[in-house]
């Protein structure tokens, strides 16, 4: 069919055999017979490994890499990651206690998020985990909850950067923000936290998501970088770590190519050996959530229906948006674009038709392919939406129309 269009990037973390997909060394079709019902998520360890040792290939040694739990929070797959990351990042109570479970080292377990409730920093301070303070209230309330449990607890102070990520899918710093302390307010919260008896480890600045420009990113980095050294003049002490953020976006539309690492590499190895320099040889880490687990997931649903309208070919399937609310478009997208999706068990067969690929709720929105060349798919035949091990099923609204929850496996 027409080649003139823009195209996904190739999936190529799955093999495929006898014109079935393989996860894990499964076959498609075995795999949900495994599971037992579909819809369901599967994550896959290899693939999971190889993102993180091609990631630690290229950067610099002695960059840590984060894990964000937001990205994915199944208990098995934070656990897989727990042995693959230099420290687990959260952001609730409940994203707290699946990191611990893990037996990561607590003081690699840090917490941010604005709104942090006094229960939770109370379990964070108790299980020494390291928290962000994002206000002046945050200050207040740490120190006095360290006080009445008689620990010293650890804590970031996240700033809010007077710059921007550029090209970013989503940005999260610069500008006014719910996230974080203006760097220009920095230098005076630094003094109190210097007053009260908490035990101060470092900066945290996070400008934003979801970036396929590596130059803006490498710029970024470099700005993080001069700000914190900046910063770092007002506190009573060097930074044990800049934790800088991450950003590192995925290929999900058509016409995106992968992140190229190079020129973030090269930036970040210019910049670690002056920062450690100048600060004491405080780390230098990267939180990254989709970047290193996105790839590794699929969702997948079963064809219940083939219906033509007017024209048209409509696969319904048994899942759809509430399972997976961003590849319906629905999650912060202006324009819906589709995700790479494929006929699980026809991967060799020619694209010889133009289907909407849509779930089974009773509402527009839930479209998770449109108008997109396929093979010829028939009743029973397993969907697949590839880039789906980040923000699927947690970020997904799942009683919306009451139907059965996904499952989700790690294989
Ligand atoms: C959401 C978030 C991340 C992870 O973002 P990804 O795009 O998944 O890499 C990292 N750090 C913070 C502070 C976040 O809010």
């Amino acid at each position: 069919m027409s080649s003139d269009k823009p195209i996904h990037a190739p999936q190529t973390h799955f093999p495929v055999h006898d014109g079935c997909l393989h996860i894990g060394g499964i076959a498609l079709p075995r795999l949900a017979q495994r599971v037992g019902r579909t819809p369901f998520y599967a994550y896959e360890r290899a693939a999971l490994n190889a993102r993180m040792g091609d990631l630690r290939a290229a950067l610099p040694a002695g960059i840590r890499i984060h894990y964000s739990l937001k990205a994915n929070p199944m208990p098995a797959l934070v656990q897989h990651m727990s042995s693959l990351a230099d420290g687990l990042d959260v952001a609730s109570g409940g994203e707290l206690k699946t990191a611990l479970d893990t037996g990561m080292q607590t003081d690699r377990i840090s917490f941010a998020g604005p709104g942090k409730s006094e229960t939770e920093l109370a379990q964070a301070i108790a299980a020494g985990a390291v928290v962000h303070l994002e206000s002046l209230r945050d200050i207040d309330i740490v120190n006095r909850l360290g006080q009445s449990l008689g620990l010293r607890p650890a804590v970031m102070l996240r700033v809010n950067p007077d710059f921007e990520l550029k090209s970013s899918g989503m940005k999260m710093g610069g500008g006014p923000r719910q996230f974080g302390v203006d760097a220009e307010q920095a230098p005076e919260l630094l003094r109190r936290i210097a007053m009260r008896d908490l035990d101060w480890r470092g900066l945290h600045i996070f400008s934003g998501s979801q970036n396929l420009n590596a130059q803006a990113i490498a710029e970024t980095q470099e700005k993080t970088f001069e700000l914190a050294m900046r910063l770092a003049d007002h506190a009573a002490q060097a930074p044990r770590l800049l934790n800088i953020g991450g950003g590192f976006g995925i290929p999900y539309f058509a016409g995106e190519k992968a992140l190229d690492l190079q020129p973030i590499a090269a930036t970040l190895a210019r910049w670690l050996p002056r920062v450690q320099a100048t600060l004491d040889g405080a780390e230098v880490a990267l939180e990254l959530g989709r970047y290193l687990v996105g790839e590794a997931g699929i969702y997948v649903a079963r064809v219940v229906d083939r219906k033509v309208s007017r024209g048209q070919v409509f696969l319904v399937m048994d899942g759809g948006m509430h399972h997976h609310l961003a590849a319906s478009g629905n999650l912060g997208q202006v324009i819906r674009k589709n995700y790479p999706v494929a006929i699980g068990n026809r991967m060799q067969e020619e694209k010889s038709e133009i289907a909407s690929v849509v779930g089974p709720l009773c509402t527009p929105l839930d479209v998770l392919a449109e108008r997109m060349e396929l093979p010829a798919a028939q009743v029973g035949d397993l969907i697949v939406v590839f880039q789906s091990g980040a923000y699927g099923l947690s970020a997904s609204p799942s009683a919306f129309l009451g139907h059965p929850q996904a499952l989700e496996v790690l294989v």
